[in-house]
């Protein structure tokens, strides 16, 4: 199947072949000839699906006949890396259009987002949060939204910004496109989505409990302090591109970053307390290949997306299972392939055993490394 199976007008497809994308992704195929119809979606798919291009392209589509006057594209994600990185999507699909966008999140003044809200603006994408600061400000009006887009809805809830949702959707009319996404379906988000959606088509692409097929993933059994050893020994010796390191905590991100950078590995931080310019830069260092490896949170993680990622380690091994499907899906996206290593000490063996539950399958041990743990290893094995 081709992109212009799926009806897309010939100046997006001509967008799409100079970007380089040539065959669309299973929910781009599932998701856009639906939405350029214009019905309501629920589409359970995970970041690295191609899901922003797969609501971005229908809504260019549709804005690319008259103009109007307001805001006529809402696009609600849970964070403001995600928000940056939509935008930066809707950027290149827009680039032979008029059509006009920008982006707002809390974390850095308020000025310059009131002044770009100023001028048109056809697709506003932003975190709940500082949006509702200038819904309630008076600065800002949703009047106008004819397509609504709620991205990792999950994640917005457990970020805790489900009063804050509800409070933005009182504010947008009644007659609206909406477009609904989750990487993960729960009572709660069956709920926020029956509420909000009509008549909706179901699309489910790779869902979260079948991590990406593509990614080879390892275990280490290894004592909380011989990670650090390991880490370096992995790096040292694999033939380790980039690697995105996840820790649990900030002080956790930054122990490690400092531990590398101690022994000549270019490493950053990201994490909630860093500057948003701190975190941007960061993102854009690894992204281009001159910091090797980044250290991360898995809020401040959530997203992210970064071409040809190479390795994802975790550091540490989340308590929530799920999180290791999006962690570990940072890496093999869009079809490519990728490596995850999870180091896993005596007090994280059950987070690994849930883990291998929801996934389906147990992830292959690694014995023969120096810092291995054998107890570890025979009692697991
Ligand atoms: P997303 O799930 O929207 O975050 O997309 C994941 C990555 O896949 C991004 O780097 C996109 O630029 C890329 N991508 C999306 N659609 C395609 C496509 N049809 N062909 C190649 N790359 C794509």
């Amino acid at each position: 199947m081709t992109f212009k199976d799926l009806n897309l007008a010939e100046s997006l497809l001509q967008t799409l072949t100079a970007i380089g994308y040539s065959t669309p992704t299973e929910i781009q195929q599932k998701a856009i000839p639906h939405l350029i119809q214009g019905k309501d979606i629920f589409g359970c798919a995970q970041t690295g699906t191609g899901k922003t291009a797969a609501f971005a392209l229908p809504i260019l589509q549709h804005l690319s006949g008259k103009r109007h006057q307001g805001i006529r594209a809402l696009v609600l994600a849970p964070t403001r890396e995600l928000a940056s990185q939509i935008s930066e999507n809707i950027a290149a699909y827009s680039k032979h259009t008029h059509i006009t966008h920008t982006t707002i999140f809390g974390g850095v003044s308020q000025k310059n987002q009131e002044q770009a809200l100023r001028k048109q603006v056809d697709i506003l994408v932003a975190t709940p949060g500082r949006l509702l600061d200038l819904l309630q400000q008076g600065v800002i009006s949703l009047k106008t939204v004819e397509y609504f887009v709620l991205d990792e809805a999950d994640r917005m809830l457990d970020m805790g910004f489900i009063r804050d949702i509800k409070k933005i959707i009182a504010t947008l009319p009644v007659k609206k496109q909406t477009m609904f996404f989750s990487a993960t379906v729960s009572p709660e988000i069956k709920e926020l989505s029956n509420k909000i959606l009509v008549n909706p088509i179901y699309v489910s692409v790779t869902p979260v409990s079948s991590a990406a097929p593509l990614i080879e993933q390892s275990l280490f059994y290894v004592d909380q302090q011989d990670k650090r050893s390991l880490l370096l020994h992995l790096l040292k010796q694999e033939g380790i591109e980039n690697a995105l390191v996840f820790t649990r905590t900030k002080r956790g991100a930054n122990k490690v970053a400092k531990d590398l950078n101690k022994v000549g590995i270019k490493t950053e931080a990201i994490h909630g307390n860093k500057s948003q310019s701190a975190r941007e830069r960061a993102l854009h260092d690894f992204k281009n290949k001159s910091l090797r490896v980044l250290v991360a949170t898995d809020l401040a993680s959530r997203g992210i997306d970064i071409d040809k990622l190479s390795h994802v380690i975790n550091y540490e091994i989340p308590d929530v299972p799920e999180t290791y499907v999006h962690r570990i899906g940072r890496t093999g996206r869009a079809g490519a392939t990728g490596i995850a290593y999870s180091f896993c000490a005596n007090d994280e063996k059950s987070n690994i055993k849930s883990i291998q539950k929801l996934i389906q399958k147990s992830i292959p041990v690694v014995s023969n490394h120096p810092y291995a743990n054998a107890k570890l290893i025979i009692q697991n094995s």
